[in-house]
This record gives C-alpha cells, sequence and structure tokens, in this order.
C-alpha cells in the first residue's frame, strides 16, 4: 500500500494524529481527520479567557530528549520561534527552607545547601555511573524503554541516587512530571533522561503549547479535517479496508490511524482487534489529574525571581506552582500575571473540585505571599489525565502494533508515557508504517 490514491482516517486531533496526518500527506496518501472538539491539539490546547492563555495540559518541550518534535518544528519553519523557558526553580522543604535550583539541568540541584558534601558525591556518583553505562539512548521511544524497564523508579532511585538523591531530585521532578508516586513508574524515564541531561533545555511556542498541533495542521495542505466530529465506530469495509461512522456520515477508508486515548481506541476496536489487545488498550492505567489556572489582572509579586515551586516531598496535595508570564508571556494581558498550580494523584480520590480550587490559592499565598482573590480561576481536572508508565508498561504496549489486523495503526503517547515527544513520534511511526503497508 504506497503512494497516491490510498485514503488514510486519522482518529483524534492532538499532536499523535496530526503528526501521523502531516507524515501521510506527506507520502501521497489523501488524509482525513476527525477530531471530536472544535479545535486540534486534544491535551496540549489552550483556553482562552479574559485576556488569559490558559495550558488545558502541556507546559514544555525539553529541548534536545524532544528530537522528533523539534525536527518536525524545523522542517515547517517554526523551531526558531520557539520561547526558551529558563525554569528557575525552588525546591520547598517540608519545614519552608526552599533551595534553588534550575529545572533543566538537573546538576543545579547539587548546589542546593541542604545537601551535605556526603550526599553530593553519592548523587554525583550515581549519576556518573548512570551517565556511562548502557542505558535508553531515546527518553519517549517505548521499544527502547522496555529493555530497561526493570524494578521500580523509587527502588533504582534509592540505589543510585540515595535517599536524600531520591528526595531532593527525583521526587520534585518526578512529582511535576508524572504527580504519582515513584514506586508506581517504572526507573526507564529517568534512567533516560540522566543519560541526556545535558540535551535538556525548555521552550514554549509563543502561543503556548497547543500551537505546535495548529502549526502542524496549517502545515499540511489538502488534509481533510473534521472538527467537532467524533468517530463513533469502525467497521471492516466489505472490500477490505474500514469503515467509519462520525458524525452522521460513513467514510470509507483504506487504513486507519487510530490516535484518541488508550480507552477510548478500546472501544473503537471492539470486533476488530483481538480480545486481548482491546484488553491491554483499556486497561492502560491512567492518572486522575487536576491543575488549576489562575489569572490576575494586576501582578502581585512582579519582583518574584523563580519561574517553578517544588515541593521536596509530598506531604502537600500539589507538586508544582508556576509562575505563567516567566514560563509563556503571552499568557498573561500586559501587566498581569497567572499561576499554575499542578496536584499529585493520590490526594485527588478525596477531594471535590472546591477543595482542589482552595488548596490551590491556599499553595499560591505559601509560596508567592499574599495577593488578592485571582480575576479569572480555571480548574482543568481529568479523570484520565496522564498515562501511567508503571513497570511493563512499555513493552506491554510494545506489543499491540503487531497485534493489529492489516491497514490499523495505532499512535498515542501512551507507548511511551505522556508527552508531546511520545504522541509526535508515535504519530510519525504510525504513519511511516501505514505508508510502507507494514504490520506496525
Ligand atoms: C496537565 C498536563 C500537563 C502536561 N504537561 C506536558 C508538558 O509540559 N510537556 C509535554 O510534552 N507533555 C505534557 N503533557 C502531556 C501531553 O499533553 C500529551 O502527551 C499529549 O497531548 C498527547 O498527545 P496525543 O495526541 O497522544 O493525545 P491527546 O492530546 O489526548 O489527543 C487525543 C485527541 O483525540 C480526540 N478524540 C478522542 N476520542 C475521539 C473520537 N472518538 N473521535 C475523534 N477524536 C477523538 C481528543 O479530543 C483529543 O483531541 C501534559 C498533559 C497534561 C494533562
Amino acid at each position: 500500500m504506497t503512494g497516491e490514491n490510498v485514503k488514510t482516517a486519522v482518529v483524534g486531533g492532538g499532536p499523535a494524529g496530526c503528526a501521523a496526518a502531516y507524515y501521510l500527506r506527506k507520502h501521497g496518501h489523501d488524509v482525513v481527520l476527525f477530531e471530536t472538539q472544535d479545535h486540534v491539539g486534544g491535551r496540549t490546547s489552550q483556553l482562552e479567557r479574559e485576556g488569559f492563555s490558559f495550558g488545558s495540559g502541556a507546559l514544555f518541550l525539553m529541548g534536545g530528549i524532544y528530537p522528533r518534535t523539534h525536527a518536525l518544528l524545523e522542517e515547517l519553519g517554526h523551531d526558531g520561534e520557539l520561547v526558551p523557558w529558563d525554569a528557575r526553580t525552588q525546591v520547598l522543604d517540608d519545614d519552608g527552607q526552599r533551595y534553588r535550583a534550575k529545572f533543566d539541568q538537573v546538576v543545579s540541584f547539587l548546589g542546593m545547601p541542604v545537601l551535605s558534601w556526603r550526599d553530593k558525591l553519592r548523587i554525583a556518583v550515581g549519576v556518573a555511573r548512570t551517565f556511562l553505562s548502557p542505558g535508553p539512548q531515546s527518553c519517549f521511544d517505548g521499544a527502547e524503554l522496555a529493555k530497561w524497564d526493570t524494578g521500580d523508579l523509587e527502588s533504582w532511585s534509592r540505589r543510585v541516587l540515595g535517599d536524600r538523591g531520591t528526595r531532593y531530585i527525583t521526587e520534585p521532578y518526578m512529582g511535576f512530571l508524572y504527580a504519582v508516586p515513584l514506586g508506581w513508574l517504572s526507573p526507564a524515564l529517568f534512567h533516560a533522561v540522566i543519560k541526556q541531561f545535558h540535551k535538556l533545555s525548555l521552550s514554549v511556542p509563543p502561543g503556548g503549547a497547543g500551537q505546535i498541533s495548529r502549526w502542524i495542521v496549517d502545515a499540511t495542505p489538502g488534509l481533510e479535517l473534521h472538527l467537532s466530529t467524533a468517530v463513533e465506530k469502525v467497521a471492516t469495509g466489505p472490500a477490505g479496508g474500514y469503515r467509519l461512522q462520525a458524525g452522521g456520515t460513513t467514510h470509507e477508508v483504506d487504513a486507519v490511524v487510530m490516535a484518541p486515548e488508550p480507552g477510548v481506541a478500546a472501544d473503537l476496536l471492539e470486533g476488530i482487534a483481538p480480545d486481548h489487545s482491546v484488553r491491554t488498550l483499556r486497561e492502560c492505567p491512567y492518572s486522575d489529574y487536576a491543575h488549576v489556572q489562575v489569572g490576575y489582572k494586576v501582578n502581585p509579586w512582579p519582583k518574584f525571581a523563580a519561574s517553578v515551586a517544588l515541593p521536596a516531598t509530598t506531604p502537600r496535595a500539589w507538586g508544582a506552582c508556576v509562575l505563567q508570564s516567566h514560563r509563556h508571556p503571552g499568557s498573561v494581558p500586559p501587566g498581569g500575571e497567572g499561576v499554575g498550580v499542578y496536584f499529585y494523584t493520590p490526594p485527588l480520590a478525596d477531594m471535590t473540585d472546591d477543595e482542589i480550587v482552595e488548596e490551590a490559592l491556599a499553595a499560591i499565598t505559601e509560596v508567592y505571599g499574599p495577593a488578592p482573590r485571582p480575576d479569572v480561576i480555571e480548574l482543568f481536572h481529568y479523570p484520565r489525565g496522564l498515562s501511567i508508565a508503571t513497570p511493563g508498561h512499555y513493552a506491554r504496549m510494545d506489543v499491540l502494533h503487531g497485534q493489529m489486523p492489516e491497514g490499523m495503526y495505532l499512535a498515542g503517547d501512551y507507548f511511551a508515557h505522556a508527552g508531546i515527544e511520545a504522541a509526535i513520534l508515535s504519530g510519525e511511526r504510525a504513519a511511516l508504517n501505514a505508508v510502507a503497508g507494514a504490520p506496525r
């Protein structure tokens, strides 16, 4: 199946689906993309409110550990527009002490005075050994990570960085990125990050993370884009290929890239893919995830020095506070400020939405000092926010590619763990496999 007149449907217009559509069009497929919402971007979308641009999900790109994302943005002529984020960080200790670091410079965490020389030596040796020994070369390639997925992150970190390295480096880091206890996670990602820490830098598109998907579809001429159109059913076609029902219309296509979250993919693949594959997709673990974005028309703390505050351990319900004007200047009106408060998953189970908002406001006062009630408050609460890369996750997901019937390709960030790079890499691979007619 190559070249002209092959028609491929893409289900889902997040970064994975948009990247798939781009590469399919580039290789000559006719492409129809269906997206439930009235815009592309999925969990990277922006919400515009009263002069503020709130991120509904993703905050930043991570430089050299996001190679496929940067390669795509380079190809589209937008990589040079990314705005660097310096991510000056304060790590908050349980006793209220604050230590300075830079989120994109793992080594800067060694400068925290709470770490003794003995701690620093232990951590430095652990980092150096990890850096020099074999390990995953990619942070977002599930097949690669699967080879290094042994044990759990908590045990791995305590062994490699020691208890205090775990408390002051691994917990704040991963608390911000994945918001679940370290024991729930595979060590493979953190292992890969340490091996590539010198490539890490943070940046944001000028219009926020949601701009990436818009850039991609704008650079995909001939794409048949159906917004506000959920795919309701997929069936095999009478003469091969697939028949999709979406928005009251039936579409016949030769191939499908399935790029919604795995629970939706499971529903749509019922009766098409093997039962055990559908079950694996449905059981892909997801975390409850919430964050609160608030906006002040007048900045209450114009001189605050850090951009990110991270608790060292988890007695607090939240895992990060982010000043939005530092990260993404265009996200606040002139003279204003925004804050995002990102919550840990376990406490959310016992919190009402009102309690989450009040806890966020208390966190803001604790971190930045007193402020009037914000002019705008927006709660983003996803019952299925981020896929969790539990031990064994990468291999469990990777085998699914080979179990799909002919002409059906899966994409989505859950093949690695949440992240725009994982989504774009998976979309690119699904498209290239569809072009080659390969089974995966
Ligand atoms: C709070 C939060 C913070 C994050 N921070 C970062 C970050 O800083 N950096 C980073 O790299 N990543 C971050 N992420 C993760 C990032 O947002 C995801 O990795 C990325 O959005 C995954 O892309 P995707 O295309 O796989 O899935 P999604 O973005 O979820 O897109 C799936 C799309 O499918 C659509 N869809 C669903 N069902 C159907 C259907 N039946 N028919 C048609 N369309 C359908 C959905 O509407 C959605 O648009 C964050 C996520 C969250 C929630």
